[in-house]
């Protein structure tokens, strides 16, 4: 017995590493709890939900520029210093409730109430107007008007003084020719001109959406499947029966309803506010290439803080901001120096609609004459591995990620981004001008997505360090290739 214990002993000690394993560039001084920590704070009511325009944002763009001077990265403006302000209207939702009112023969009054619950049952859309009215509901399929496509689900109803309620979704979500009509910004407009108070969106789950344009006197709302169904009762249909019929058919369905709703809102509007994308680099090693730049980002804003619902976003996307962060200070503490100059960009107003993305890309700092390229993180917190998106044809990129794939073992497939259908993340903002991205997210499920259950708890702290390894690598082999 003695003597097989010490075999085993023997073999044990063997078969470990006599090291651990030493990755290039110093990487593992990269931490995972150090990230973790960063989206905990980020995500917490300190910054009220990080929405761009809101002092919770602000403040949170403050402190990280207050790092990024304490690391000694060269601010990204001479004007402005880390913090490049961008014009921005922002709404804050202070109160809402929303009732329907079934119709119903049997109940003296013609109708029974049912009052919704707050995010569960329904949400403004995080730019409705305040309001306060009762009215019918007309039901308008996708909310579509595009005759020059020959489709009109507005046509033969009547919806002046009345809330129209749809999908989002187009009949056919192969044509592209739909898409403009898909956007919230162009189906709210159509509403409003087809005289609706509001509208109402049907989801699975009302979610949180700022991705819209703030009308005066007009309340968009979301409401659930359940909530939906209450009023189709009337007629016998389901919301995902009708969903799959407008599918199937191709053909608007749209009819009054007698249900009504009623839909309260108290809002706050700002047409004028300040947003910021955060900004600072570390200057390239050789004078003819310096002025060439990787762009390593990720959005720092998400929904803010709504009806007392703190829309923290932990995973979206603190975590890729904190990822960018770390990513900063390894640069920094670890004396990197690359050969093309490397920016460190928190992105403002991603949420509604990569605002804070393209106005950087549009308003590049003039020092740089050309971006190499992009490297971009959005929710990378939840799960155990990575995807990662490339520029379609720049199959280097994807072989510089698998290279240093060897060392980290985190990413589990490759895909290229084309032109078509690209407006995901902050990346397609610098893809759509040619430059070449990388996009990183992790495997997830991200099944809190948008909603208050967004939070720490759901942060894993190993996958945010093998990101912000293989996104640190990365970074480096950008900046000298
Ligand atoms: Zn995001």
């Amino acid at each position: 017995m003695y003597r097989l214990s010490i075999i085993i002993f023997v073999i044990i000690y063997l078969s470990l590493p006599v090291f651990p394993q030493v990755l290039p560039e110093n990487a593992e001084s990269i931490s995972g709890f150090s990230i973790y920590e960063t989206v905990d704070r980020l995500a917490s009511e300190e910054f009220r939900g990080r929405h761009t325009g809101d002092r919770g944002y602000t403040d949170a763009a403050v402190w990280i520029a207050g790092m990024f001077e304490e690391w000694g990265l060269v601010p990204a403006s001479e004007e402005h210093g880390y913090m490049l302000p961008f014009p921005i209207q922002y709404t804050i939702i202070n109160d809402a409730s929303m009732s329907v009112y079934i119709f119903d023969e049997g109940d003296e009054s013609g109708y029974r109430e049912v009052v919704l619950e707050p995010e569960k049952g329904f949400l403004p859309l995080l730019y409705s107007d305040s309001a306060d009215r009762t009215a019918e509901v007309v039901f308008v399929g996708w909310g579509i008007h595009a005759p020059e496509l020959g489709y009109d689900d507005y046509f033969g109803v009547e919806t002046e003084g009345k809330f129209v309620m749809c999908f989002r979704g187009t009949p056919d979500p192969r044509d592209r020719r739909y898409q403009v009509h898909d956007e919230h910004r162009t189906r709210m407009q159509r509403a409003k001109e087809n005289g609706a108070l509001g509208l109402i969106y049907i989801y699975e789950e009302p979610i949180a959406n700022p991705n819209g344009d703030w009308i005066e006197n007009f309340t968009p709302v979301k409401i659930s499947y359940a909530a939906a169904n209450m009023l189709l009762e009337e007629k016998g249909f389901t919301a995902s029966g009708l969903r799959s019929d407008l599918l199937k058919y191709k053909r608007p369905i749209s009819f009054p309803l007698k249900s009504k709703v009623r839909i309260h809102v108290e809002s706050d509007h700002y047409p004028e506010a300040t947003g910021y994308n955060v900004a600072g680099f570390v200057e390239g090693s050789v004078p003819s290439l310096r002025n060439e730049v990787v762009v390593v980002g990720a959005h720092l804003d998400h929904c803010g803080t709504h009806m007392g619902l703190l829309f923290g976003g932990a995973d979206d996307n603190a975590s890729g901001s904190a990822v960018v962060i770390e990513v900063a200070k390894a640069f920094a503490e670890n004396r990197i120096e690359t050969e093309r100059s490397v920016m460190f960009v928190l992105f403002g107003a991603e949420e509604m609609g990569l605002i804070g993305a393209r106005y950087i890309v549009d308003n590049f700092p003039e020092r740089f004459t050309d971006i190499t390229g992009m490297i971009n993180f959005d929710m990378v917190g939840a799960g155990d591995g990575a995807f990662c998106g490339y520029s379609a044809g720049h199959n280097e990129l994807r072989e510089l990620v698998a290279r240093n794939d060897e060392y980290i073992e985190t990413v589990q497939s490759f895909y290229p981004i084309g032109d078509i259908g690209v407006r995901g993340s902050d990346h397609a903002a610098f893809h759509l001008k040619g430059i070449p991205v990388l996009y990183f997210v992790s495997n997830g499920p991200h099944i809190k997505y948008h909603t208050t259950g967004d939070t720490i708890y759901r942060m894993n702290p190993s996958v945010l360090e093998d990101i912000a390894r293989i996104g640190y690598l990365s970074a480096i082999d950008l900046g000298n290739k």
